[in-house]
């Protein structure tokens, strides 16, 4: 097993990536765009005079151009530099996801006790309805589905009870 790092490596490493991540966000586009220049003139745009900024895409030679290279040409350095930097992120980003993953499998899986427990809204006033999910019974779930996601108040399941009881009541009778 390689050496674990300690908290502050452990921070270290992710500011690293969160860094790297940043410049390809910035860089980017930027890459892209003279990746199709390249392609349109044979040169990298910094080696023309006055920046060679003339991608006007209205100008109807450009856009023919750019249409046929379609992001360049496959031997275009800059291309294959962009191409590069597209794959590998991606490739990235899976092992990122992957990583995540492992981080939440690390995690104690829920105890089955927990996920039959009572609905913790209805259990803070004294009544036992078996939860459903978010350990919430149904009824409270669609409350909060019409309700701006806010637990249901007392006098509403109160109301409930009420109506429950007298439900009960009348098929008894
Ligand atoms: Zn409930």
């Amino acid at each position: 097993m390689s050496s674990r790092p300690t908290a502050a490596q452990w921070h270290e490493l992710c500011d690293e990536l969160v860094a790297t991540a940043k410049r390809l966000f910035v860089d980017g586009p930027e890459l892209m765009r003279r990746s199709r220049e390249v392609a349109r003139d044979g040169y990298p745009t910094s080696s023309l005079s006055g920046g060679g900024r003339s991608s006007d895409v209205s100008d109807p030679t450009y856009r023919l151009a750019a249409d046929l290279v379609d992001g360049g040409g496959p031997k275009d350095p800059v291309n294959r530099a962009v191409e590069e930097m597209l794959r590998l992120t991606r490739v990235a980003l899976a092992a990122l996801r992957a990583a995540d993953g492992a981080r939440a499998g690390a995690f104690p899986p829920v105890e089955r006790s927990e996920l039959s427990a009572s609905c913790v809204v209805h259990a803070a006033y004294g009544l036992d309805q078996p939860a459903r999910s978010g350990e919430r019974c149904r009824w409270c779930n669609d409350w909060r589905k019409t309700h701006d996601f806010t637990d249901p108040p007392e006098s509403a399941i109160r109301t409930l009870e009420d109506q429950r009881i007298e439900r009960e009541m009348r098929s008894a009778a």
